[in-house]
């Protein structure tokens, strides 16, 4: 069969030095609440439960030097600096021991959240779609491969909005390592070269306006800013 209408092109996300080049992002999952100073922010006992994820379509993901257009139907578009894991090979049921040999690189990624529309499903007990699978809701640096990454484990991470920083820790924080968040999510889907995983974010979310220049660093990785720009047409 041929298609009727024309298909998607892949999204490729930016691959540290190497311009010629771009990684094909196939699916998006993310874990929520991964520091324990980030959930106690929201109102959570930081409690060592099993890590549990939402997922985000891969058109979301857009490039450094992005202006995002400020989304509809919020009042309260929050920042979540985070680190990206970029899955190079499949996986199912892999151990933590195992998982580590699934990565292919390491990006700063930002999960932008429609806070508002996130209590408001929480509240409720409805599903988080609307406040996090969103056009523009995941930037992302450019991917450095895992080799060139050095000391990923124990880098810093911080964003900063117009110059002042808003949000700071280390990978070494996360509740759950990357590969103890590897593993959790291959017992529930088989992980495929392509895939993402935004693994949680510190403390010090907070929302941002029109006009708001964001700055996103994690140690040995490539930068990531954005703007944030006037509201979808
Ligand atoms: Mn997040």
């Amino acid at each position: 069969m041929t298609p009727i209408l024309a298909p998607q092109p892949p999204v490729l996300a930016a691959i540290a030095g190497d311009a010629a080049h771009g990684f094909p992002v196939r699916r998006l999952f993310c874990i929520g609440r991964n520091y324990a100073d980030h959930a106690r922010e929201m109102g959570k006992d930081p409690t060592r439960e099993p890590p549990f994820f939402f997922t985000k379509w891969a058109e979301t993901v857009v490039p450094s030097g992005t202006a995002i257009a400020y989304p509809p139907e919020t009042k309260s578009l929050h920042h979540e600096v985070e680190l990206v894991v970029a899955i190079g090979r499949e996986g199912f049921r892999v151990s933590v021991a195992d998982a580590p040999s699934l990565v292919w690189g390491y990006a700063a990624g930002l999960d932008m959240t429609r806070r508002d529309l996130q209590q408001i499903a929480k509240d409720m007990a409805r599903p988080w779609d609307a406040s996090k699978n969103f056009a523009q809701s995941c930037p992302m640096g450019a991917i450095t491969p895992a080799a060139k990454a050095g000391d990923i484990a124990n880098a810093a991470i911080t964003l900063e909005v117009n110059g002042t920083i808003r949000q700071k820790g280390r990978i070494s924080d996360m509740i759950w390592s990357v590969a103890e968040v590897i593993a959790e999510v291959s017992k529930f889907y088989r992980l495929g070269a392509g895939d993402l995983i935004f693994t949680g974010t510190p403390a010090g979310v907070g929302a941002v306006a029109s006009g708001d220049r964001l700055s996103a660093r994690i140690e040995g990785l490539s930068p990531l800013d954005i703007t944030v720009g006037p509201p979808s047409a």
